[in-house]
């Protein structure tokens, strides 16, 4: 089978074509990562941090050519397509210390004499499975840690970024990683469960229905798994907040890179009377960011992935339409070739609408109305994948307030709901998110197992 990705600004412009690598290749790839890891991990310390670093390097030496084929190949705007490069060789820079960090803790014993050791060692093979919506920050932010504690990785990228992540295999041999320490096997599903049924650790991003198939999977086989689904973001908008600021927050949240982020916002619900003034605000705000080619330096809103992805989106949004929903901004394709929706806001949608239930993972939102901040929050919490909420007001204690009742892996206060710095955990609430958070230090025990070390003097009576 054929592996294709298709620019989404131009339809008709191949990316890459590649052989998937089938169920084999992936076992094969297994073994030779496998092979490769117990040399990897006798390396030492020093040694997979200078490599870490190195790809780090590579990284900002291809910069440009690296930003250049995100917004080719995922339709990335271009200015964000720097930042997830610049974020890409910031992740390799900062696991590259990881190699140094103490790897266990002594304890006191309980009575008597003795040393209680516990030490961390890394599984083998990190089986990887990620999305295209960051289509180098993403496998990096696994595999970083995964090789700085002395795993080795076998990436199975999103077959619409498959170009990204074959970059980034070339980038791990100009770095110096030993050969199969880092591999990459093109494919779709097929790939995917090879993957899940050979690998010692499992890292799974995408939607939620994958994430729970590969999480049973994994879990199964008795094999450790983290997994990070869908997201049904909502912001929150007081009456007190500067209007202002938080409806160009909200438009970058909803329209930025047409709203394909995991923490993109999808629902904004307007407190009391903060309503009418933030719905004018919001439309000038989204009508300042249209859909166009992300290639242009000022383009936030660029195209999604695909026909399907499009058609499955502009359904939804008719469906609203025709179920009473008004369209206050947006709702029609963009006149221009490529995968383009205007940025999009209804109101008025019917309770349990799919709008308001499901992720649609396009730059669409629906502006709902609370009377008080208890009703926003109910709102907000009305939903099992909450990733990322924000909540826009000057008033410090009802910021903390909301942020203690909101059921969300990540808050942020007067920003949008997208974005976290790298070195911080990251995870969704509930079915967003299964296992150990990703991202910062936390994710470093997931990548390795603890064992106890007892040690008691020698002649020491049982
Ligand atoms: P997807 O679930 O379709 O695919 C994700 C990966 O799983 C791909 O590599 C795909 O080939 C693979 N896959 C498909 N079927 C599989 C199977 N049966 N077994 C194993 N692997 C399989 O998701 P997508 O369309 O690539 O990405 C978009 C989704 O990712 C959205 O839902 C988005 O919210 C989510 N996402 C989440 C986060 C987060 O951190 N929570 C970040 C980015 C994207």
């Amino acid at each position: 089978m054929i592996v294709s990705s298709y620019n989404p600004a131009e339809p008709g412009d191949l990316v890459v074509a590649v052989e998937a690598a089938g169920s084999d290749g992936v076992g094969a790839a297994v073994e030779r990562a496998r092979a490769a890891q117990a040399g990897w991990w006798a390396a030492g310390a020093a040694v997979r941090a200078a490599a870490l670093g190195r790809f780090a390097e590579a990284v900002e030496a291809r910069a440009a050519e690296l930003a250049a084929l995100i917004v080719r190949e995922v339709g990335k705007p271009v200015a964000e397509a720097r930042g997830e490069v610049a974020r890409t060789a910031a992740i390799w820079r900062y696991y590259a210390q990881a190699p140094f960090a103490p790897a266990g803790a002594v304890h006191e014993p309980a009575a008597g004499e003795g040393l209680l050791l516990t030490r961390r060692r890394p599984y083998g093979v990190a089986g990887l499975i990620t999305p295209w919506n960051f289509p180098l920050a993403i496998p990096t932010w696994k595999a970083a840690p995964a090789l700085a504690v002395g795993n080795a990785v076998v990436l199975k990228p999103a077959p619409e970024a498959v170009a990204c992540a074959l970059r980034l295999a070339e980038l791990a041999v100009e770095a110096g990683l030993p050969a199969d320490v880092f591999a990459v096997v093109p494919g779709g599903a097929e790939e995917g469960e090879a993957l899940v049924a050979a690998a010692d650790v499992v890292s799974f991003t995408g939607s939620t229905a994958v994430g729970r198939a590969v999480v049973a999977a994994t879990s199964g086989r008795g094999v450790p798994v983290q997994a990070e689904m869908g997201g049904l973001n909502a912001a929150l908008v007081l009456p007190d907040a500067d209007l202002g600021q938080a409806a160009g927050h909200l438009a970058a949240a909803i329209a930025g890179y047409a709203g394909q982020k995991c923490t993109a916002t999808s629902r904004v619900i307007a407190v009391g009377e903060a309503y009418e003034p933030l719905r004018e605000a919001l439309v000038k705000a989204l009508a300042a960011v249209p859909a166009a080619d992300p290639a242009e330096e000022r383009t936030v809103c660029g195209p999604v992935i695909g026909e399907a992805a499009l058609a499955r989106i502009t359904g939804a949004v008719d469906s609203a339409r025709a179920a009473g929903a008004t369209v206050l901004a947006g709702g029609d394709r963009a006149d221009r070739a490529g995968w383009y929706l205007e940025p999009t806001l209804l109101e008025d949608v019917p309770a349990g609408h799919p709008l308001l239930a499901e992720e649609f993972f396009g730059p669409v939102a629906v502006l709902l109305r609370a009377a008080d901040l208890d009703e926003a929050i109910a709102l907000a919490n009305a939903t099992s994948h909450s990733l990322a909420t924000s909540v826009h007001s000057r008033d410090l204690d009802t910021a903390l307030a909301a942020a203690d009742r909101l059921d969300a892996g990540m808050i942020r206060v007067n920003a949008p709901s997208s974005g976290v710095d790298f070195h911080l955990p990251f995870g969704g609430a509930r079915s967003a998110s299964y296992g150990s958070r990703e991202q910062g230090q936390a994710v470093l025990d997931f990548y390795t197992a603890s064992r106890t070390v007892t040690l008691l003097p020698a002649g020491t009576p049982r």
